[in-house]
C-alpha cells in the first residue's frame, strides 16, 4: 500500500535505506514501486468494469490516449505492452530504443492529481522519480541516486522548494558516489537533516 501523506519513513528489510529508495536494485523496493502502479491499475479495471484478463486489450487503448488517464494507469498499461523493437515492456527498454523513447515521452501527457495536503506538483515529482527508477538507462548514476533518495520523501507528501532542491543538488554534485550512497541510512536516521 502506497504511503499516505505524512506517513513516517520505514526501513527496508533488504537494503540500507527507507522503503522505496532501493529500486531498481533492491527487489523489495522494486516491488513496492511497481505496486504504486499495479494498485491503481487494478482499481481502474474494477471501476471501469473490466476483468483482469482484459488487461492487454485495455492497455493498448489507454496508451493511445495517455492524456485521459492517471499516470499510474498509463505506466501500468505500458508495462503490459511489448516493445516491437527491443522486445521488453514498452517504454522501459534501453535509451536509444525508438518506440521506448517515444512512449517514455508520451507518458508525461498523463493526468497527475496531487493528494490533499501536499504542495502543488508533488504528484508530478513522484511520477518523475518513479519513472526514472523504473527506467534508469541513459540517466547519470548521480541523478538516479538523488531521485531514489527523494522518492520516499515525495511519497510522504514533501516537495522541496526550487531553491532547496538546487542547494541539495549542488551539495550532491560535490559528493562522491560512495558519499551519496552513505546518505541512504542517514535519511532513515535523521529524515529532516540528511544532506550534510
Ligand atoms: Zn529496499
Ligand atoms: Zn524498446
Amino acid at each position: 500500500m502506497r504511503p499516505g501523506v505524512g506517513a513516517p519513513l520505514r526501513a527496508c528489510a533488504e537494503c540500507p535505506g527507507p522503503e522505496y529508495s532501493g529500486a531498481p536494485d533492491c527487489a523489495r523496493c522494486r516491488g513496492l514501486v511497481d505496486a504504486i502502479l499495479e494498485e491503481e491499475w487494478a482499481a481502474f479495471l474494477a471501476r471501469e468494469g473490466f476483468a483482469p484478463e482484459d488487461g492487454a486489450e485495455v492497455a493498448a487503448l489507454v496508451v493511445e490516449e495517455p492524456d485521459r488517464y492517471d499516470w499510474r494507469v498509463v505506466d501500468a498499461a505500458m508495462d503490459r505492452l511489448v516493445c516491437p523493437e527491443c522486445g521488453g515492456p514498452l517504454s522501459r527498454g534501453p535509451a536509444g530504443c525508438g518506440p521506448c523513447d517515444l512512449a517514455n515521452g508520451f507518458r508525461y501527457a498523463a493526468i497527475e492529481v496531487d493528494r490533499p495536503g501536499v504542495p502543488p506538483g508533488n504528484e508530478h515529482a513522484v511520477r518523475v522519480n518513479v519513472s526514472v527508477v523504473r527506467r534508469p538507462d541513459g540517466i547519470s548514476v548521480r541523478e538516479v541516486l538523488a531521485r531514489r533518495l527523494m522518492l520516499p520523501l515525495l511519497l510522504q507528501g514533501q516537495l522541496a522548494t526550487t531553491g532547496q532542491a538546487q542547494a541539495d543538488k549542488a551539495k550532491m554534485n560535490r559528493m562522491g558516489i560512495a558519499e551519496i550512497e552513505a546518505l541512504f541510512p542517514r535519511l532513515l536516521a535523521s529524515p529532516t537533516d540528511w544532506v550534510p
